[in-house]
């Protein structure tokens, strides 16, 4: 949406610079992020300011927003595309509040998003074809669906133009991406095309579902990461380690072939980022199935964790168990997992000392002297450094790890090219 907003001659502000407008787009991943969402739009509405939410908690639960009072508008997740025309007719809606949600599922367009000047994120896929026991996003998201190739060149090109030296290629399903096309189309097939026709610039794959990364994708993926088309970083996630738990999620694959999984990267690529989602306090998970969880993870070396406790979410059928796992047990869980997650990065960290690393300068540190950059192993490392640009690729030695991270120093030199 900012794309669209600034290609339209619309000022994104910050809150203290008083928006007339505030688009709130929701989450409703966790209960929350929906309450979460909720206070945004409060705090919007208490500004004095037009206030307009969107998102996936506008997509699946429109009349409990429209109920807050002060809001001008909900729509679902397709009009995000016609966000200009909501915004003209706002003005001339007279405080009429509306609700405006089409089914999901719309057409998907080519809409990237920035982090700074030097990392672009382009969603070449959206929607989800699983039917995981807890999750809403087929409700709130449809069915998988991807971009065509030549529309997601046609972008990549014109953020090289614009000096972006890293695209992360998001999707709710990357591994999925291309197979509802006609022709078919794979992430192997538009990872090839990208890295051919832009060798300066660096993939990043966002979340891969582990059923996704089979026998020769895998190989496949693999083969372009230690080529240096892919950068040495890839998420999956695990979400428990009882294969009970696993069941029960309806995630279709087990621990032993999660556990292969993991090995088999490491053995060709021993320097990967590994990271992982984990979700504690499922309903029936018992204190052997969390310990099984525990011991998996700490078997695996992944760099990091995004730890989440189980969250009802309406209409699905884990929300309906009457095994649900009491608030406080759930909670020394999440502390248990977050405190295994931060023992990790920290391993992750300290092997990383003294290795010569490819990265993108991101801004300048607020301490003088430093640089904030990001590695291709998906490492944030503060660069001692007189003056680099943001989006410059160079590489560095790291030297120390400290309270404040990763340090390392320039080695004076361009990054090798990437491929
Ligand atoms: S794979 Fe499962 S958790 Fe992921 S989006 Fe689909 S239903 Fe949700």
């Amino acid at each position: 949406m900012e794309g669209i907003l600034r290609a339209n001659n619309y000022r994104i502000v910050k809150h203290t610079d008083g928006p007339d407008v505030y688009i709130v787009n929701t989450c409703t991943v966790t209960a929350r992020s929906d309450y979460q969402s909720r206070q945004l739009i409060r705090k919007a509405v208490k500004s004095g300011a037009r206030v307009i939410a969107t998102g996936c908690y506008a997509q699946l639960r429109p009349d409990e927003l429209i109920k807050i009072k002060g809001i001008d508008l909900v729509i679902g997740n397709s009009g995000k595309d016609d966000i200009v025309d909501y915004l003209h007719n706002l003005s001339g809606s007279g405080g009429r509040r509306s609700v405006i949600v089409g089914p999901p599922g719309s057409p998907l367009k080519a809409k990237p998003y920035f982090s700074g000047r030097s990392r672009a994120f382009l969603k070449i896929q959206d929607g989800c074809n699983s039917s995981c026991s807890y999750c809403t996003v087929p409700m709130a998201r449809g069915r998988s669906r991807s971009l065509y190739p030549a529309d997601v060149l046609k972008v990549v090109d014109g953020l090289v133009t614009d000096g972006y030296r890293e695209v992360v290629l998001t999707g709710i399903h990357i591994g999925g991406y291309g197979l509802d096309l006609q022709p078919e189309s794979s992430l192997l097939d538009i990872v090839d095309k990208m890295a051919d026709s832009y060798p300066g610039i660096r993939i990043r794959l966002s979340s891969m579902e582990p059923q996704e990364l089979k026998e020769d994708f895998l190989g496949f993926i693999l083969k372009f990461i230690k080529e240096g088309r892919v950068c040495r970083h890839l998420h999956i996630p695990l979400q428990s380690g009882s294969d009970r738990i696993l069941k029960t999620m309806n995630r279709g694959y087990n621990t032993g072939y999660f556990k292969q999984l993991i090995h088999r990267i490491l053995s060709e690529c021993p320097d990967i980022s590994i990271g992982t989602d984990v979700i504690a306090g499922f309903p029936g998970e018992t204190v052997k199935d969390f310990d099984d969880t525990v011991k998996l993870i700490e078997e695996l070396p992944f760099s990091y964790l995004h730890v989440f406790p189980f969250s009802k979410r309406p209409e699905t059928k884990a929300a309906l168990s009457p095994d649900q796992v009491r608030g406080n047990v759930k909670k020394e869980r999440v502390n248990r997992l977050i405190e295994i997650g931060k023992n990790k990065k920290n391993a992750y960290m300290a092997r990383n000392l003294n290795a010569i690393l490819n990265v993108i300068v991101e801004n300048k540190n607020t301490t003088a002297g430093f640089y904030n950059v990001i590695s291709d192993n998906y490492l944030r490392l503060l660069v001692r450094a007189d003056r680099l640009q943001p989006g410059q690729q160079i590489q560095v030695r790291v030297s120390s790890l400290t309270d404040a991270g990763l340090i390392a120093e320039t080695l004076g030199q361009p990054a090798k090219p990437l491929k």
